[in-house]
């Protein structure tokens, strides 16, 4: 798809991974989001089980020469024991992104908006026991929230419930500031000349997302900020985030901005088409998909 004259296309790892509601919003479930049940059948809900569809998928950015990637999913051969759609993974994913075209060395800037172990994966890989950035060329843009955060994991002081992301930060992080590739960024950076970043704190402490802008068009790529389409029916639910109250005013202020300006929503989980619009609707928003 192209947002004004700026190319936009998934990058695809695996298209779709099953999460239980309790992922989303402590007490979801089929009569939280009945009146929906048309659209969000079979496409975003399983009827059979009940669990959500989850797309894990990165976003090619193309503007004026430059090549931006949100949110490089998990990488092959991660050992995530305990984490079956994490752990040991073995799929084509570079050779996907090559085949849009894009070679490795080619990506001028990665945006990585939160340091989850499925929105870094790709940042490094394996080579000869050692990790290594995966795209040699490129500046990498961390939150520098996350970062003061989940360095934590060196000193095995991770809390709570990020326990899930232990030695994330030493395998897909450390590398490439190490390699002098890291740029920590905060709100208001511009990327590209096509992408400002923006504060959406809440699922992680320093979570960022980035608004693209091109020709009257735009985008606003929130990563988890927003995981599933049942985030958008219910905004601001308790549930298994960094700070549940802080993530759902994160999510009305992208979903108020997505709808103020007509801007694409493209978070990093949903299904195909991937994006949709918003459009506010008395207390709540509707959603509206293209075709696919
Ligand atoms: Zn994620």
């Amino acid at each position: 798809m192209y947002v004004g004259e700026v190319r936009m296309r998934p990058v695809i790892e695996q298209a779709c991974v099953e999460f239980p509601p309790g992922v989303c919003y402590d007490d979801a479930g089929p009569k939280d989001y009945a009146s929906d049940a048309h659209w969000l059948y079979p496409r975003f809900i399983n009827p059979d089980t009940e669990l959500l569809n989850f797309s894990h998928h990165a976003w090619l950015i193309e503007a004026g020469g430059e090549r931006i990637l949100v949110d490089p999913c998990v990488g092959n051969l991660r050992d995530r024991p305990g984490a079956d759609f994490y752990h040991m993974l073995d799929t084509p994913w570079l050779e996907r992104l090559a085949a849009l075209g894009a070679e490795p060395e080619s990506i001028d800037y990665v945006f990585c908006t939160h340091l989850h172990v499925d929105h870094v994966g790709w940042n490094t890989r394996l080579v000869d026991g050692s990790y290594v950035p995966t795209f040699p060329n490129a500046r990498y843009l961390l939150p520098r929230a996350e970062d003061d955060f989940w360095k934590l994991d060196l000193e095995g002081k991770l809390p709570g419930i990020h326990v899930f992301n232990t030695g994330i930060y030493a395998e897909c992080v450390l590398p490439v500031i190490e390699a002098g590739l890291a740029d920590f960024v905060e709100e208001g950076a511009s990327v590209a000349g096509c992408m400002r970043l923006i504060d959406t704190p809440g699922h992680t402490p320093g979570h960022m997302g980035g608004v693209l802008e091109s020709a009257g068009e735009g985008a606003v790529l929130c990563g988890d900020a927003i995981h599933h389409p049942i985030h958008v029916i219910h905004p601001e639910r308790p549930g298994p985030q960094h700070d549940w109250e802080q993530a759902g005013r994160s999510r009305r202020m992208i979903l108020d901005l997505c709808a103020e300006t007509d801007y694409w929503l493209a978070p990093g989980h949903f299904q195909p088409p991937h994006v949709c619009k918003v459009r506010k609707e008395g207390e709540g928003y509707a959603m509206e998909w293209p075709e696919v």
